[in-house]
């Protein structure tokens, strides 16, 4: 028996192969558990992202990493509302702008990864430091019923429970997805958090005029 057969214990091993084929790029990685085939439709796979900015036009970076998704593979098929929201971690820094989308993409998930990161340098990230201010980040929440700890990649995302600036634009999208670790929905698991500093700014319109 292979590392995999052992952690995909409680999973049918047709259906371990069958997603590890589909989700290609994870081969050679250790895949903790997946409880599921992340599969919707065909080979696509539902994705939901978390986006922030709190760096320049912080609108203006939220349209460009929504535009540049879409024609770099990943459908938006569920967007939130805009919120704003208090710095975490590092506080001595400007208030963010954050929303959510549910994606389907074909894209295994280290390839959406790097793809995330391509669309984060073209709408205008300088590297900073962890938890520093940021043009824009885009950060893999759920992909699927995937769980998985990699050092290049955690799914679901590992600090997401305790954060209002994700917990509550993912509320307007899917307030019912069952998070595969902890098997609370969002719902729940926005309700065990002691403070949310979200505002809301309603939809992100996109702007007329407005080029990357
Ligand atoms: P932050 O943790 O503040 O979002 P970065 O955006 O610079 O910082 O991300 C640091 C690294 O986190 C990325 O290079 C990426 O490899 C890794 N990472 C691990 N899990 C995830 C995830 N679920 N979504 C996005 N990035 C992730
Ligand atoms: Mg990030």
């Amino acid at each position: 028996k292979t590392a995999y057969d052992i952690e995909y214990g409680l999973v049918g091993s047709e259906m371990f192969i069958r997603d590890r084929a589909h989700l290609g790029d994870l081969r050679n990685r250790k895949v903790k558990h997946m409880a599921e085939d992340t599969r919707t439709s065909g080979s696509e796979h539902a994705v939901y992202l978390a986006l922030g900015s709190n760096v320049g036009d912080r609108k203006r970076h939220l349209q460009c990493a929504l535009r540049a998704l879409e024609k770099k593979g990943a459908r938006i098929v569920l967007k939130s509302d805009l919120y704003s929201s208090k710095p975490y971690g590092y506080e001595d820094q400007g208030d963010f702008y954050n929303m959510a989308v549910g994606v389907l993409t074909s894209l295994p998930p280290f390839s959406l990864l790097q793809t995330l990161k391509e669309v984060e340098r073209e709408c205008g990230r300088n590297p900073t430091f962890r938890w520093g201010p940021r043009e824009i980040d885009i950060d893999i929440i759920f992909f699927g019923n995937l769980v998985l700890s990699d050092v290049e990649l955690t799914v679901p995302h590992p600090d997401f429970r305790e954060r209002d600036f994700v917990l509550r634009p993912l509320m307007d999208i899917g307030r019912m997805i069952v998070d595969p670790l902890t098997e609370k929905t969002v719902e729940e698991l926005y309700g065990l958090l002691t403070t949310d500093t979200c505002v809301n700014l309603g939809s992100l319109v996109a702007e007329e005029g407005v080029s990357d």
